[in-house]
């Protein structure tokens, strides 16, 4: 049996094959390594996969949300809504922008935003709110999107781990999530869902207006060339990593369905453990499990990763310590304590392997050592 990765990049190296080579080469050829065709074209492509939104590439996903955040004009004091469980990304560009964080505690479900917390973590000075949709499923958005309305603010979206699930309204209408905001960001970080073999990013807004904003921003400010008409940064995603993305965005939904048969599989050997949580699927959104996640909820779960691990089965901690308990981030407003579900829920979760090329056989050898650990 192949010895197993959380995400085995060199199987999807494999399955390109020389494909990724010729797309590289006509970038080496035609030699515009910044803002060449395939930076546009990909765009156009994703922006067509998303039901039309305006795609604007980015460097990574981290200034996706940076970019999101100063084309709403916050002013520093003015405070984000960001979920206390979550990468530090949403927390890190609020705090260079000089905006206050209000955290919001989540759900043990489904480790997205909870509904019930908003109006604990709501303040006048809010101005916008960021869910993530963790782990490959939406947040809880039409409870979102209506405490926005009613408080007037923006819904930024984290889609960075969620490219190609969608949210289900309760009419049925189904919508991409990075769509359903104001605004959306993901990353093309080579692990996520869509990932390309360096740092990308995009912002994805319905709004021509917001889009052309948006890459004024990511390129300087600049309205015509050394015209900069306001502070900008300069945040591109380059052409070589472009041609990738174009190479593997048509395969994203044959891939988000592999990575969900590998959790059918973890599921029905692994659902009838008591000490295990297994995750859970909301009726409100597809899963595309970027991370196939459980609660470990006897205590043991550092043993458990520590026994995959003799295995050689390598196990992930997403995430170890909630953001309003890290150093950078702490304040005396938010003791330990304050959100027990984010806090509970850093003890708890495991990943397992996750990505769209594990066989049947390292399947199941992990969901055996997983089975024996417990009897
Ligand atoms: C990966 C990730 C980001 C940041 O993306 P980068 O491209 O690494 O900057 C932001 N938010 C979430 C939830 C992520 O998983």
């Amino acid at each position: 049996m192949r010895p197993l990765r959380m995400v085995d990049l060199e199987l999807e190296r494999r399955f390109f094959g020389p494909r990724i080579e010729a797309a590289l080469s006509e970038v080496l050829n035609h030699t515009q390594y910044i803002r060449g065709p395939e930076v546009q074209k990909f765009a156009q492509e994703l922006s067509n996969y998303l039901g039309g939104s305006t795609v604007v590439p980015c460097a990574n996903g981290t200034d996706a949300l940076q970019l999101a955040l100063m084309a709403l004009d916050l002013q520093p004091g003015d405070a984000v809504m960001v979920p206390a469980f979550t990468y530090v990304s949403t927390a890190e560009v609020a705090a260079l922008l000089r905006l206050q964080v209000r955290w919001v505690e989540v759900s043990l479900d489904h480790f997205n935003i909870l509904p019930e917390a908003l109006e604990d973590a709501w303040s006048p000075e809010v101005r916008a709110i960021i869910p993530v949709h963790l782990f490959g499923q939406a947040a809880p958005m039409e409870e979102i999107l209506s405490f926005a309305r009613e408080k007037g603010i923006a819904v930024v979206e984290d889609a960075a781990q969620a490219l190609g699930a969608e949210y289900i309204f309760p009419s049925g209408e189904r919508k991409k999530v990075g769509t359903i905001g104001d605004i959306g960001c993901t990353s093309f970080f080579p692990s996520k869902n869509l990932g390309c073999y360096g740092d990308g990013g995009a912002v994805i807004t319905a709004s021509r207006e917001r889009a052309t904003r948006l890459s004024r921003i990511a390129n300087h400010g600049q309205d015509t060339l050394y015209e900069f008409v306001e502070v900008g940064v300069n945040s591109r995603l380059d052409s070589l990593q472009a041609a990738i993305l174009r190479l593997k965005l048509p395969y994203l939904d044959e891939f988000n369905a592999r990575r969900r048969a590998a959790a059918d599989f973890y599921d029905s050997y692994l659902k009838d453990i008591p000490e295990l949580q297994i995750p859970r699927r909301m009726l409100w959104s597809t899963h595309i499990f970027h991370q196939y996640t459980l609660r470990v909820l006897d205590g043991r779960r550092d043993a458990l990763r520590a026994y995959l691990a003799e295995r050689g089965i390598p196990a992930m901690v997403y995430y170890p310590k909630p953001l309003h308990l890290q150093p950078a981030y702490r304040t005396p407003a938010y003791p330990e304590g304050s959100f027990p579900n984010a806090e509970r829920l850093s003890r708890e979760v495991l990943s397992l392997p996750m990505h769209p090329f594990l066989s049947e056989d390292q399947l199941a050898y992990i969901v055996e050592a997983v089975r024996d650990f417990f009897r």
